[in-house]
This record gives C-alpha cells, structure tokens and sequence, in this order.
C-alpha cells in the first residue's frame, strides 16, 4: 500500500467528523463565553493574591465560572491540587466516612486509584480509604446482545439493596487504559437516574478526565453529583501550569472543599501566585484545544487503520475522550511508534524514549511525551506498557497541525520511511 496516498486521502475522508468536532467546540465556547460574561470576567480577576488569599476574587469567580460552564451548583479549580488522582483523592475523601462503601460500576479503577481506595487488600496502603475503614466493591462492564458494553444493572442494583453503607457510586468515563469504550455523558446521566431510583442518598461520582469538552455536555448536566478532573488535561486548555478541578451538587462540592484545606475553611482561602489568568485563559482555550487534540486522534486512526493496525475508536465512531488506542502487535513497533512521537514534539524532540519500569505496573512502560508542560497530556503524547496486544495509546495535541506532524513522524519510525514523509 501506498503510504504517501493513504496520507492524502486521511486528509479528504475525515473532513465531515473535523466538521462535527469544530460544531462541538463552537457550542461549548459559546457556554464559556456566556459564563464569562454572566460574571463579568475583567481585568481585575486576574490579579495574584498571597499568604491566605481572603477575598481573592479572581479565584472565587473561577470557581463561579467552573460551575456554570460544567452546569453545576458548586465547583472549585485550584492550581496547587497537583494531579488528577489528588483532586479524586479530594473528592473521594470530602464524601466517604468510616464504615461507608465505595462502589466501582465501571471496573477497577485508573491505576493511581488502587492505592487512594486500597483495593489490593494485602498492600499495606497507609492513608488509603480502606486504611480509614472504608470498603471497595465493584461491577464490570458486560456485553449486551449487540456486544454493546454496557453497565450491569443487575449487580449494580443488588449491591444498592443490599448494602445500605454504599455512599459512593464511582464512575469512570473515559477507558484510560482499558480495552473497551469511553461512555458518554447521556449514558452517565442514565447510570445516574437507575441508582437514584434504589438510593437516592448515594453520591454519583465521575473521573472526568480526558473527557472534558468532547461532548457538549458534562455528566453533571444529566445529574452526577461530582466529577472531577485534571489542568494538564482538556480543561486547562494546554495554558495551565498544574491543578485539578471538582464540580457538582453544593453539598458535595463543599465536603469536598473541606477536604481540600481544613473543615469550615473551605474555598474562603488559597492564594492564587498569579495563576488565575492562566486557568480563565486555559478555560477558555480549552473546547478548541480538546478539539485539536480530537482531529489529531482521527487522523492517527484513520492512518494506522489504513496500514493494517486495529484501533479504537475508528476514525469515524463518536468519542467521548481524547485517546486513541492502537494496537500494534509487537514491542518493536509500539517503541517506534513512540519514537515517531517524540520526534515530533517541540520540546525534548532530540530524546529516544525507552521502556522502563514504572512503579505500580507489571510490565515495562515506554512513553513519549514532548510537552511544555510536564506530563501534561492536553499535549501530543503517547504511551503503552510492553505486553501483548502491544497497544500505544496516544492523546493530546495542541494545535492540529503539531498532532499531524507528530503522527506523520510516528509513521515513518514505523514504515522505515525515514524522513521521507513530510
Ligand atoms: C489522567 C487520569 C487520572 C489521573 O491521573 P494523574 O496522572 O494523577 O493526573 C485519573 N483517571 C483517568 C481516567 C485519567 O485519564
């Protein structure tokens, strides 16, 4: 097959889904605009405040603007809530008590999480949510006829019943690094509304990362009580130098802030150390840049589609999150692959990335990750643990072009091209 021609037609055939990503992100700018202007975002909350921070009213008006943009009651970004598994820590941490169940629906949890719930009962987890007495339960996802992952109802809704100390119901929407799909938000709202009718004292709880921005709606809009996501993810629009948000119903949003610095304290305090204009301009970024990262991953699939590899989602299916999952059958491509990445990316073009053994997981992990901002993955970036079906999985990209350049790079590691391609 003709590599140079598969390139050129990626350009024609993904044109009408460019179209709908493009009408997505006009609708969600639009809802950031309108929240800007509600709370009439000016100069004057872009300051930098110090020490406690009282009366920061930049901060404060974020938090205001988070909440309306995310359709929610309540809602806080902070820069110094330093990765997305701290603001879940956050969360989790805000609702669960000692003696309360959390319920997994969506199988086990993203791998930073295992340590935050303690779900390997034999780790010695200190300060894990069992540590606190807190229990974990799950459900997985199940095929329905269709071969369509759905929730499993059955066990979820046994589990309601008879566990009258489930407070949490966690869901994650995006696959992270699972094989099977990232789940929309409606169908989020659907979960929701099914556990409300067992418990309608139980917190809906959503990792939200990754997923931000892809659809015009949140899962808060169809009724979770919380979800919760990273800055150097879509919702920091590839401007935000750290942190994490929370958004959802007032009471849990304000649990969840007592958390976050001391009981009764909540959101009066923390100062902001001239971070907030960046986080009102990463918001505001935020639908575009999730949309380039978007055309970035269908390009990518289209692509490697066209030379014979199995990816997921296809070029054409919806998404629901900014990863695109390719499985390239051998450690030798997947770390080409990677090379190719790295190569195109604007910072660190000039290292090779090799596979190493990250704390937590089983196999080898080889990333690549050229980004301004460290470990952001809003920027083009790619990684995959050395084990059958070799899968690569890729995310971000803040500019299109860059995404492209960055995919083209990856295919000539891959084809032996060289620097042929471009
Ligand atoms: C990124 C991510 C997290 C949190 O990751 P951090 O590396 O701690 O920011 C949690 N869940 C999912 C699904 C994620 O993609």
């Amino acid at each position: 097959m003709d590599i140079k021609s598969i390139i050129k037609d990626a350009e024609v055939n993904i044109l009408p889904y460019f179209q709908a990503i493009s009408n997505t992100a006009y609708a969600n700018q639009i809802k950031i605009l309108n929240a800007f202007r509600k709370f009439n975002v000016s100069e004057r909350h872009f300051y930098s405040s110090s020490g406690y921070g009282y009366n920061d009213i930049g901060r404060d008006t974020l938090d205001t603007v988070y909440a309306e943009v995310f359709d929610s009651e309540a809602a806080f970004a902070r820069h110094n809530i330093v990765s997305g598994t701290h603001a879940i820590t956050i969360g989790l941490f805000g609702l669960l008590r000692p003696g309360d169940i959390i319920l997994s629906v969506t199988g086990k949890p993203y791998d930073t999480l295992d340590s935050v719930i303690g779900i390997n009962r034999t780790q010695t987890n200190y300060g894990s949510l069992r540590d606190f007495g807190v229990e974990y339960l799950q459900t997985n996802l199940i095929k329905d006829k269709t071969d369509i992952n759905i929730f499993d109802l059955e066990k979820i809704s046994s589990y309601l019943t008879s566990y009258p100390n489930i407070k949490v119901v966690f869901v994650q929407r995006s696959k992270g690094y699972e094989s099977r799909p990232t789940l929309s938000s409606k169908l989020i709202g659907e979960l929701n509304s099914y556990v409300k009718n067992f418990r309608p004292d139980v917190y809906l709880v959503v990792d939200n990362c990754y997923g931000e921005f892809t659809e015009t709606h949140e899962p808060t809009y169809y009724g979770a009580d919380m979800i919760i996501g990273s800055l150097i993810k879509n919702p920091g629009g590839g401007m935000c130098e750290s942190g994490g948000y929370i958004a959802g119903n007032k009471k849990a949003v304000e649990l969840a802030a007592y958390r976050l610095t001391s009981p009764e304290i909540g959101l009066e305090v923390g100062a902001s150390l001239s971070q907030t204009k960046n986080m009102y301009k990463g918001l505001f970024y935020a639908p575009h840049t999730v949309a380039e990262a978007l055309k970035t991953a269908v390009y990518a699939a289209y692509i490697y589609e066209r030379l014979g590899y199995e990816v997921a989602p296809l070029y054409n299916d919806p998404r629901y999150d900014i990863i695109q999952a390719i499985n390239f059958g051998s450690s030798d491509k997947l770390c080409a692959f990677c090379k190719g990445i790295q190569r195109g990316a604007p910072v660190d073009s000039f290292l090779t990335p090799e596979p190493w053994d990250m704390p937590g997981y089983d196999d080898p992990v080889i990333m690549a990750a050229g980004a301004f901002v460290q470990g952001a993955s809003i920027e083009l970036s790619a990684d995959g643990p050395l084990r059958p079906p070799y899968t690569a999985f890729l995310q971000g990209g803040l500019t299109f072009e860059s995404g492209k350049y960055g995919v083209i790079c990856s295919v000539e590691e891959i084809t032996g091209e060289g620097n042929a391609l471009f």
